[in-house]
C-alpha cells in the first residue's frame, strides 16, 4: 500500500468513476492541469467545460491543450453560474481553490459565496456515484474564511445523499492543502440551501 498525497489522490478516484463520453466540470482552470487530466478521462466522445474568471488562465490552457481543444469549452465566467452553461448530468467536477500560480495578480481568488454556490450547482448536477474534489488552499487572504465556510457547508450535507471525505497529510507544515471529495450517493436535484 502507498498513501498518495492530495492531488494524485484525486486523480486517482477521478479516473475510477468518470466514464468516457461523459460531461465533467473543471471550476477552476487556472493553467490547466486539471483541464487537461479531465479531458483524457472523458475520451473523445465526452467533454469538459472549464470556468475561470481570468482569460491569462483561459488562454494558458488553450495553449496547453493543443488537440484536446477538441474535447474542451473554456468559459470566461465565474463558475457559479454552472447552470447557464450546463443543463445535462456530469460525471464529475474539480475545484483547486486559492489563486492563479505565477498570477501577476493573487488577489484574484475563490470566495466563499461563489464556491459555494458552484458546489451546491454542481451536486445537483452530478451523477448518483459521481464525485466533486475539491482542493482547498487557505494560506492566502481570505482563504481561511472559505476554508470554514466550506466546511461548514459541507456537513450540513445529508449522509445518506453524499459522503463526505476530508483527506489530508496531517503533519505537514505551513497551511498544506487538503482535499475535500463529495460523493453523491443517489439522484437528487437540489442539496441543502445555503
Ligand atoms: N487547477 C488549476 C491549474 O491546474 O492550474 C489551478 C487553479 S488556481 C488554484 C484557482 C483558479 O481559480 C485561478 O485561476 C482563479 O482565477 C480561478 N477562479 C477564482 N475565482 C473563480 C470563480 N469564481 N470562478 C471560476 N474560477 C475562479
Amino acid at each position: 500500500m502507498k498513501l498518495l498525497r492530495i492531488l494524485p489522490y484525486a486523480r486517482k478516484l477521478l479516473s475510477e468513476t468518470i466514464q468516457p463520453g461523459e460531461i465533467v466540470i473543471d471550476a477552476t482552470t487556472g493553467n490547466g492541469n486539471d483541464t487537461e487530466f479531465l479531458a483524457e478521462q472523458v475520451g473523445e466522445n465526452g467533454h469538459v467545460y472549464a470556468f475561470d474568471i481570468q482569460q491569462a488562465a483561459l488562454d494558458s490552457t488553450f495553449t496547453r491543450l493543443g488537440e484536446l481543444n477538441k474535447r474542451v469549452t473554456l468559459i470566461l465566467d465565474s463558475h457559479e453560474n454552472v447552470e447557464k452553461y450546463v443543463a445535462l448530468e456530469i460525471g464529475g467536477a474539480v475545484f483547486n481553490l486559492g489563486y492563479l500560480p505565477h498570477s501577476e495578480d493573487l488577489s484574484i481568488v475563490t470566495r466563499p459565496d461563489s464556491t459555494l454556490k458552484a458546489i451546491q450547482s454542481m451536486i445537483g448536477l452530478l451523477k448518483k456515484g459521481g464525485l466533486i474534489a475539491v482542493s482547498v488552499y487557505d494560506g492566502h487572504e481570505g482563504g481561511h474564511e472559505e476554508r470554514d465556510a466550506l466546511l461548514a457547508y459541507v456537513k450540513t450535507l445529508h449522509q445518506a445523499d453524499v459522503h463526505v471525505v476530508r483527506y489530508e497529510l496531517f503533519n505537514q507544515r505551513n497551511n498544506p492543502p487538503f482535499l475535500i471529495l463529495l460523493e453523491k450517493l443517489k439522484d437528487f436535484k437540489i442539496p441543502g440551501q445555503i
